[in-house]
């Protein structure tokens, strides 16, 4: 029997009723092969990243993150999370930090580090967003971070005041 692996998705959209996009994101996770949904956190509301090369204001972003166990690979369960993606209507463009209706990222895949072409887990701004930190943190306080803390004591005041739960 192959094992299983606990993962954190991120889950994210600021377009085409985000917080429906969201709900709807949660359940599809529960469709997906050799999948379960372990817990999800809070539904938070957080003003969207904006990159130099593409500043125009963006409508707020709706945040959340799933704890999952699967026994897909981490290629494999990419690739069911791009193909959830567009089922919700994502069109990628080229532009980073685009508006989204549905973005599905791996943070972390068991204690796995990959850095292919396709996918870095752990994810890259795992450690630097609170709208990832905090609702991992609601999924689980005492998961350890790459960096060796555990998630409920490395968000700040600061970090939380970043964030409206909804
Ligand atoms: P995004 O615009 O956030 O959907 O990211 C686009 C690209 O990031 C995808 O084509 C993925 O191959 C790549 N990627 C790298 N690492 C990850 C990860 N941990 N989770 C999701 N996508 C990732």
């Amino acid at each position: 029997m192959q094992s299983s692996f606990d993962c954190y998705i991120g889950i994210g959209s600021n377009l085409h009723q985000p917080m429906q996009q969201i709900i709807a994101a949660l359940d599809l996770l529960q469709t997906l092969p050799h999948t379960s949904l372990i817990k999800s956190s809070h539904l938070y509301q957080n003003p969207a990243m904006l990159a130099e090369e593409n500043a125009t204001p963006q409508p707020d972003y709706i945040n959340a993150v799933a704890w999952i166990q699967t026994t897909l690979e981490p290629e494999l369960l990419l690739k069911h999370l791009q193909t959830l993606e567009t089922q919700q209507g994502r069109q990628r463009t080229e532009k980073i930090w685009s508006s989204r209706t549905l973005d599905l990222d791996v943070l972390l895949y068991g204690d796995l580090k990959i850095d292919s072409p396709s996918l870095t887990i752990p994810h890259k701004g795992l450690l630097e967003r609170a709208f990832v930190l905090i609702p991992l943190c609601d999924c689980n306080p005492d998961l350890i971070l790459p960096n060796g803390k555990v998630v409920k004591d490395f968000i700040s005041d600061d970090m939380k005041q970043q964030l409206t739960r909804i």
